[in-house]
């Protein structure tokens, strides 16, 4: 290749150096490669499996190093912010990647080994696991000979075999394993216990349910798990019992929570659309959309003016009717209607009032920044134009930032430089990326305020578009 870069042999490269590999990739990519023979792509092909690992292990490596010196404080953030920014991939995944990177690294004989395919990826995620449980046993001594052992078998096994050669293995040091397990397990057991808890996420103002997540440490686990089970077991007995098609193990499980916890029988397919206390009636949305509802009471027997407003909705097939649809078809299209004014506080006050974090968490349902999953009980309202600049403290003004990726946003909205959120047409919060990210800089959408769909056109549109 005419493009080869002079590299010193023994010196460690610059970080310049990995920026001009990745140019030479891109253009790789945009420009293709001059393959003029079958034997010439085959070659490219080799070369490229190899690429593949290799980049891995460069990135386990650097993202451990990254992580041990704490280097995304730089940017205000930690380094699963940074993998979730780059490669758009939300938090949770980017946590364990980079837990997993970490193992890789602590590992450089096994890592390297992967990187130039002496090993696969799955034997090395393998190697991994097993020497991590294996170190404890050998004095700093003994570790290299057998790591050198396993790594050996590593190279000529194949992924399920190894596996279960190092299980084999494992189970030979298993009295000594536990004993020496016991400071670790302890300290992980008390870890859990302290990140016990339980989130409920509303989806919307709990219209479409929530989003359950949570952590059961053992203690609890040891009561609640059996107690569960029996119930569902029982549930499941019944139902066969009856004839009925017993209901999936999960609904099970969630019904019997349901039983134990409320004393009351969980309710049924038939109750979800029928005149039960969880009617629209009875939730607390209209208020929302006064100026769509209907705001006087009907001239019936009622003076409830959200009954009324059902009643209403009910007779006649009215306006109204067409836009709730539409907003349980597309709540996301539809969340600038919640874009009210009526909770501004303008520039009477710098930090927004419990009213306006309400509508808010209504609206955004968390952070907005790109893939963040931090619930809005962690966020700020951050005001778009600064405070400082003059910047209201209102709906329009507003978004919800988790606190680490607020100082990530503070800066004029549109800055070339910097990640900043804006508001969009609709009143729909977006995150604005600077120009090293994106040249074009569209904006990103979170997620959860994105339409349900992928807004492919349907054949017939695309016949109309073609016809143009
Ligand atoms: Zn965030």
């Amino acid at each position: 290749m005419d493009q080869a870069i002079a590299i010193d042999d023994a010196a460690p490269l610059t970080p310049a150096a990995l920026t001009n590999a990745i140019d030479l990739l891109t253009r790789a990519v945009t420009q293709g490669l001059a393959v003029t023979s079958a034997s010439e792509l085959l070659a490219a092909s080799r070369a490229s499996e190899r690429l593949v690992p290799l980049a891995l292990a460069l990135r386990s490596a650097l993202l451990a190093e990254a992580e041990d010196q704490r280097a995304g404080e730089i940017d205000g953030l930690n380094m699963a912010d940074v993998i979730s920014e780059e490669r758009r991939i939300p938090k949770t995944d980017a946590t364990s990647e980079l837990r997993r990177a970490s193992a890789h690294a602590a590992f450089p004989n096994v890592l390297a080994a992967a990187a130039v395919g002496r090993i696969s990826q799955p034997n090395l995620e393998t190697a991994v696991k097993t020497l991590e449980q294996m170190q404890p046993f050998y004095s700093a001594d003994e570790f290299p000979a057998a790591e050198a052992a396993l790594l050996k078998e590593a190279e000529g096994t194949v992924p399920a075999i190894f596996r279960k050669k190092c299980r084999t293995s494992l189970s030979q040091l298993d009295e000594s394993l536990r004993r020496a397990n016991n400071a670790a397990t302890a300290k992980r057991r008390k870890q859990s216990f302290d990140e016990r808890g339980l989130v409920i996420t509303l989806i919307e103002d709990g219209e479409f349910g929530a989003n359950v997540w949570g952590h059961i440490p053992t203690e609890y686990l040891r009561k609640l798990k059996p107690a569960l089970d029996r119930k569902a077991e029982a549930d499941g007995r019944a139902q066969r019992h009856s004839s009925r098609q017993a209901k999936d193990l999960r609904v099970r499980m969630l019904d019997a929570l349901f039983t134990l916890v409320t004393g009351s029988r969980p309710p049924q397919a038939d109750d979800v659309n029928g005149d039960d206390a969880s009617s629209p009636c009875s939730d607390e949305r209209p208020d929302l959309f006064s100026g769509l509802d209907a705001s006087e009471p009907a001239s019936g027997g009622t003076t409830d003016p959200n009954v009324a407003a059902c009643v209403d909705a009910a007779g006649s097939a009215s306006a109204t009717d067409a836009v709730v649809d539409e907003l349980l078809a597309a709540p996301e299209r539809t969340r600038h209607l919640w874009d009210t004014d009526a909770e501004d506080l303008g520039r009477d006050r710098r930090l927004a009032s419990r009213g306006l974090r309400e509508l808010l968490t209504l609206r955004d349902g968390g952070c907005v920044f790109p893939m963040c999953t931090d619930p809005p009980e962690v966020c700020i309202a951050h005001h778009i134009t600064s405070w400082e600049a003059g910047g209201r403290t209102d709906m329009r003004n507003l978004a919800l930032i988790c606190t680490r990726h607020h100082p990530r946003v503070e800066y004029p909205p549109g800055d070339p430089n910097h990640w900043t959120i804006v508001l969009d047409d609709a009143g729909i919060p977006a995150a604005r990326p600077p120009v090293r990210y994106d040249t074009a800089r569209q904006l990103i959408y979170h997620p959860r305020l994105t339409p349900p769909t992928c807004g492919m056109p349907l054949p017939s549109q695309v016949q109309t578009l073609a016809a143009n």
